[in-house]
């Protein structure tokens, strides 16, 4: 999508990655499209891991916009993968590093195994491309996406997902991620506010997105990614009413992961729906802070 039309940026962007983990930017470029583009405050939430966050501290110090520490926690409930994103953690808290740990080693076999089946598959050296374009450790099917894409096996990632990483396919290794009670725990054990990220994306029936937004609430989840970078029309309303049902807050995050990626760009959010509480106003930010450019 263009943005040479009239295009208004939220001054909030609670979702974003950085090439700590399947983002396409370094944290210095991410951090300075996003001042450029107006945000004034952000969380970089890479996946599973929380190594790109001194290197956000610093820049977003330097070019004087506000920072929520995060991380993006892969888990599951029911069968289901879900994505949980803590906000405003403290990224040297032993539990929360030693789950990411967990999640971070079964990353390992996993990417091992990936390449294993892409090789029986006639592609080998899949799993060592796909850490030479991840360049941190953090190796996710994005990764792979990319190094296939290279390769002239498929023309673009979403064709990658397609044919052979998605679900069902050749180099798709049905993952046991971490209960989603635990990556809750870690987040809070962090100082963290748990939010349910892209809950469109799912793909739950109502009555399945309500068992579990009640059970999230229950183990102490805090908010709902009411507005998304990718969600249909309408979804915004729908989780907006969803957050004040189930006494959550509601987070605007863009999921930005690059200006190449095809989704909606860092800030291009519409705002929360009236009466939705925001999720950044229960952190320790100064009130109004986001209105005063010297804050
Ligand atoms: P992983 O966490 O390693 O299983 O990879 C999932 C990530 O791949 C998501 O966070 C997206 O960034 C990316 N992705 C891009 N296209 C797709 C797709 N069609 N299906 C699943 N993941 C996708
Ligand atoms: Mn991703
Ligand atoms: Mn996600
Ligand atoms: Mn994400």
């Amino acid at each position: 999508m263009s943005h040479s039309a009239k295009v208004t940026v939220s001054p909030v962007d609670l979702h974003m990655h950085s090439r700590y983990s399947d983002g396409s930017l370094d944290v210095p470029d991410l951090v300075l499209r996003a001042s450029g583009r107006g945000v004034r405050l952000m969380a970089l939430t890479d996946h599973d891991n929380t190594a790109g966050l001194a290197a956000a501290a610093s820049a977003t110090r330097e070019n004087g916009i506000h920072l929520l520490p995060g991380v993006e926690v892969s888990c599951q409930w029911n069968g289901v993968g879900l994505h949980v994103v803590g906000l405003g953690i403290d990224a040297g808290c032993p539990v929360l590093q030693a789950g990411l740990e967990k999640i971070m080693a079964f990353r390992d076999w996993r990417a091992m195994e990936i390449g294993q089946r892409l090789a029986g598959a006639g592609m080998p050296g899949a799993e060592e491309g796909a850490r030479t374009v991840a360049g941190s450790r953090m190796v996710g099917r994005m990764h792979f996406a990319r190094w296939l894409v290279q390769g002239g096996f498929c023309g673009d990632t979403a064709r990658a997902f397609e044919l052979f990483l998605g679900s069902g396919r050749v180099a798709y290794v049905p993952s046991d991620w971490i209960p989603l009670p635990e990556a809750v725990s870690w987040i809070r054990a962090a100082g963290g506010l748990p939010v349910l990220a892209h809950p469109g994306r799912y793909r739950l029936s109502s009555p399945r997105l309500r068992e579990l937004l009640s059970e999230f609430r229950e183990m102490e989840g805090a908010g709902l990614e009411v507005c998304s970078g990718s969600q249909a029309a309408g979804d915004r309303e729908y989780l907006g009413r969803l957050a004040r049902e189930f006494s959550l807050a509601g987070s605007v995050g863009s999921d930005f992961h690059g200006p190449d990626c095809g989704h909606a760009d860092i800030g291009q959010l519409l705002p929360l729906p009236e009466g939705v509480e925001p999720v950044w106003e229960r952190t320790g930010l100064a009130p109004g802070c986001l209105s005063v450019s010297s804050c």
